[in-house]
């Protein structure tokens, strides 16, 4: 028997939930569906618990700190791995059960345990039961992308999902991938205590950012004595249960790396290859993709793709607006746009990068004339005062219109300071809007205007 609803929505992402909530709240009989976790990724294995682990190796490294400050702890500092993850465990569950209420209690929401699968455009099965919709919500999200490494498949590896479950101090962590999420772990388990190597293919970590921040960050957590190999080449895993290694180049007598335990970090993979996509008619890319247009529908009438698995954002923040965008037009009046979005992220190591907009090599590519200020945190009070000076703000401004194209804050609050920067870029208004505007005095924030006072023209 087929049980109809309004809407179907799969997944209970960062887009899902809010989307399902507001869609029964509005009349519509709605049925979402979780396989797995409820309230997904973020949640449960991305950020909320990485976050609350850094916030731990934070208080380790600060504690190792104290002389600094003045502060004489007597003894060595032990980090208990044990309760690190049960304190991890505790701030998930709350977050994990306030969805779970939320869902369980809306009105006109079923909230249905289990894999959702299309069986044509407007059925998709769950288990035993089919269920119908005219329009239909994929939230389906991602998980972590295991590369086709020579010894994938005989030697024991772990994935940023893996890294949940961690209750013990890895005595060598290798990271495979120095990109975003393999730099929060390796930052994170070298102040837990753990020696830690990070691998990566490029010729500099985060490759997609600036030379400049690629350096200062690999500068800074290398002074906190994590290791480094660029450039690797022909990356072969080898060994067995706490003692692996992996082999880092082509000749043929590769140099190895041997470590306790190996992280792959190398990016995402999106949730849509067990989804019956073709049975709905949805497109999707080479990649895997879901194809949207600027709205969020997909190629099949009656269908959206939100969040990460439709590749135009891979974060919480771009998975909600993807949920405002849609409830927006269908069900305001209002039209919005993923086009107006403008693009905004924090990498999330101590202290944090945080950015905006475009990068100084897109701009010096987009040939327009730009106005650039740059200043080390060595400046800003609030750095001095924590005793935490490394990084530099940066910020970038169309010389013609005067409005800000991008920003790259690596230093401390960085990611709280960039918000002044966002505002004013989305609101459309020049950066003598901000320059002109007093801010707080001791933050970091209060030196965005004192930077955007003294821009030079990009050489
Ligand atoms: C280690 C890590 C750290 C991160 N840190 C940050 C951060 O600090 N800030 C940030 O903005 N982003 C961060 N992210 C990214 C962020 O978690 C995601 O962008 C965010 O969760 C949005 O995902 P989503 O809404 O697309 O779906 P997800 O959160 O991935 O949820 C998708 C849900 O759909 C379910 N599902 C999949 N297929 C089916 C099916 N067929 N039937 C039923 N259910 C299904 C899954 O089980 C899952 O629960 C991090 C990610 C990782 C891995």
């Amino acid at each position: 028997m087929i049980e109809r609803f309004d809407a179907i929505v799969i997944g209970t992402g960062q887009a899902g939930p809010a989307l399902a909530v507001r869609l029964g709240a509005s009349g519509r009989k709605t049925a979402i569906l979780e396989r797995k976790l409820v309230g997904g990724t973020c949640v449960n294995t991305g950020c909320i618990p990485t976050k609350t682990l850094i916030a731990s190796a934070r208080a380790a490294h600060v504690a190792r700190r104290g002389r600094d400050f003045g502060v004489m702890i007597d003894g060595p500092i032990v980090v208990d791995m044990p309760r690190v993850k049960a304190r991890k465990d505790e701030v998930v569950a709350q977050s994990n059960g306030g969805v779970t209420n939320w869902l369980s209690n809306a009105a006109n929401v079923t909230l249905i345990h289990g894999h959702g699968c299309f069986e044509s455009p407007t059925t998709v099965r769950v288990g035993e039961r089919l269920l119908e919709a005219p329009q239909i919500f994929i939230n389906t999200g991602g998980r972590p992308a295991v590369p086709t490494l020579e010894g994938v498949g005989e030697v024991p590896f772990l994935t940023s999902t893996d890294m949940m479950a961690v209750d013990f101090l890895p005595e060598h962590l290798i990271v495979v991938g120095g990109s975003y999420i393999g730099l929060e772990f390796a930052q994170m388990y070298r102040r837990f205590g753990s020696r830690v190597t990070v691998i990566e293919m490029a010729p500099r970590i985060v490759a997609r950012e600036d030379d400049e921040v690629s350096a200062t960050l690999q500068k800074m957590l290398e002074s906190e004595g994590i290791d480094f190999r660029l450039k690797a080449e022909c990356l072969k895993l080898y060994g067995h249960a706490g003692e692996v290694g992996i082999h880092v180049n082509c000749q043929e007598e590769p140099r190895g790396i041997a470590g306790s335990h190996v992280l792959l970090a190398v990016g995402r993979d999106p949730n849509t290859h067990d989804l019956g996509l073709d049975m709905a008619g949805v497109k999707t890319n080479a990649r895997g993709f879901i194809e949207v247009d600027d709205e969020l529908r997909t190629s099949a009438p009656g269908i959206w793709a939100l969040g990460d698995v439709n590749g135009r954002g891979a974060f919480t923040h771009t998975s909600y607006n993807d949920y405002e965008i849609v409830a927006a037009n269908l069900l305001d009046n209002d039209r919005r746009r993923v086009s107006d979005r403008i693009p905004v992220y924090a990498l999330f190591t101590d202290p944090p990068l945080a950015r905006v907009g475009m990068s100084e090599r897109e701009v010096r590519a987009s040939g327009r004339s730009a106005l650039h200020g740059k200043m080390m945190m060595a400046r800003v009070g609030r750095a001095r005062e924590r005793g935490e000076t490394q990084g530099f703000m940066q910020v970038l401004v169309d010389a013609g219109t005067k409005k800000i194209l991008g920003a790259a804050l690596l230093g401390i609050e960085a990611d709280e300071a960039i918000h002044c920067i966002v505002d004013v870029m989305a609101a459309g208004q020049p950066y003598t809007a901000i320059s002109r505007t007093v801010h707080i005095h001791p933050t970091v924030a209060e030196l965005i205007p004192t930077l955007l006072g003294d821009l030079k023209p990009l050489q």
